[in-house]
């Protein structure tokens, strides 16, 4: 068998793997090469600041696949291996130790990366980030020596890092710019929500907070200091200010990038034979009429089922799954299923107990539902995903009403 008959797949984390397991399933069985540049096989990332932070999951049950799969499923896979350039021409990549892999079809699963910091003190020591297990074990071994941590950023990552710390018995201090945790993504009634949560767990919450620097003493990290002159004293400093996705390598090829690979419902990139996949990919998505890219864990779960079909050549592969993602903070599990525009929204409203945190959240646009939200209340996601997926009005006074079914609301709304 040639090259040209290979699929190669650069990134070996939760997209890559599952592509490589999809193209099997599918009944690929020509060479399958699976690159990535971390030295562990594939894992997942949501245990890194929950379960596995905490100490309650162990190292074992992060990875996507036993040791042996790759093998027994006869993948290639290359670990500690960067990928350094794509060349479409020749159809094939070079590794970073010069090496050259040909490929027939190409899966790009290159994920994301933590947004830097930019301001003085950002590369002291104990100034840590969150994306890598090893970041996972770095964090949780602060909180073995610190008493007092400072959190910049109030988004997922911020948050669940908060209630790890908290757990672990880490005082800690959020800085957030906003006037509220989750703002952009939630809005502001169920970003409320997380605010009381966080106070109520005994953390110290500061919005519209403006970062001057990190100070540090012997080259590590003792604190922060705020531009209206503010100091904040800190053992550790956690930064979580969002992520960008790695496209350096899509760009040097070519291809076409925009807040991410640009790639249409099939996964397909501006290049033939080239595809991408998860954190990476900015996607067209046939329910909402056009491009989002998801950083989130069940987009990397799923599009490389689609990415693995439409490379081998199926031509109903399509991904249009509703965007879904989950959180664990304290006591507090959610699961949201939707997609909502910073802003994009003329009312929320709530089925449930909000004080209680049990309760659904439901993001109205004209009285169709946009997003659901369901907390600490359990299997109803599947019909708030296919309340987003009728796009039908609803009575938003049924929404409210917990004597009414959720599979009632989804019939009225598909008889219309
Ligand atoms: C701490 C944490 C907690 C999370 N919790 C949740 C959660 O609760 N719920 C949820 O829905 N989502 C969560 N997420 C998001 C979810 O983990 C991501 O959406 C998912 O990991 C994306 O997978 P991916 O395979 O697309 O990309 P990534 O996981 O980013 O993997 C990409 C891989 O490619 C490698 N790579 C990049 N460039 C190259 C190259 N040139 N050559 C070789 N290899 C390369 C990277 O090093 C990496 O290993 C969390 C993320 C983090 C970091």
């Amino acid at each position: 068998m040639s090259a040209n008959d290979a699929c190669v797949i650069v990134g070996a984390s939760l997209a890559g793997a599952k592509a490589a397991q999809a193209l099997r399933e599918e009944g690929f069985d020509g060479p399958l090469v699976l690159i990535g540049d971390e030295s562990e096989r594939p894992y997942e990332r949501p245990p890194l600041s929950k379960g596995y932070l905490m100490g309650k999951d162990a190292r074992e049950q992060i990875y996507v696949h036993p040791p042996q799969w790759y093998a027994e499923h006869n993948v290639d896979l290359r670990l500690g291996m960067a990928v350094t350039a794509v060349d479409p021409a020749a159809r094939e990549v070079t590794l970073a130790d010069g090496k050259r892999v040909g490929y027939g079809k190409l899966l790009l699963a290159t994920g994301s990366s933590p947004r830097r910091l930019p301001v003085p003190g950002a590369d002291l020591k104990r100034v840590l980030y969150l994306r890598r297990v090893e970041d996972s074990d770095q964090i949780k071994e602060a909180f073995q020596f610190a008493s007092r941590a400072v959190v910049i950023g109030a988004g997922w990552i911020g948050l669940e890092t908060t209630a790890a710390a908290r757990a672990a018995g880490v005082e800690v201090t959020v800085l957030e710019m906003a006037e509220l945790p989750l703002l952009r993504v939630l809005g502001r009634e169920v970003a409320q929500v997380f605010a009381d949560l966080h106070r109520d767990h005994g953390v110290d919450l500061r919005f519209g907070a403006q970062l001057a620097e990190i100070t540090g003493s012997a080259g590590a990290a003792d604190g922060v200091r705020l531009s209206d002159g503010t100091r904040i004293d800190a053992d550790v400093v956690i930064v979580g200010v969002g992520i960008t996705p790695n496209i350096g390598l899509a760009q040097e090829a070519g291809l076409e990038v925009d807040n991410g690979i640009r790639v249409d419902e099939r996964l397909s990139t501006s290049y033939p034979d080239i595809y991408a996949a998860g954190d990476v990919a900015n996607a067209f998505h046939p329910l909402l009429g056009k491009h989002i890219r998801v950083e989130h864990w069940a987009n990397a779960l799923h599009q490389p089922q689609t990415a693995a079909q439409a490379m081998l050549g199926q031509q109903d592969a399509v991904y249009d799954r509703v965007p879904y993602f989950f959180t664990d903070q304290y006591d507090l599990g959610m699961e949201y299923a939707g997609y909502v525009e910073p802003g994009g929204y003329d009312q929320v409203v709530f089925r449930g107990d909000v004080a209680g945190r049990e309760f659904i959240a439901f993001w109205l646009a004209d009285n169709r539902v946009l997003a659901g939200m369901n907390v600490n209340t359990w299997d109803v996601n599947d019909e708030l995903q296919a309340l987003v997926r009728t796009a039908h009005p609803v009575d938003a006074h049924m929404l409210t009403d917990p004597q009414v079914p959720l599979e009632s609301l989804l019939a009225s709304a598909q008889h219309r």
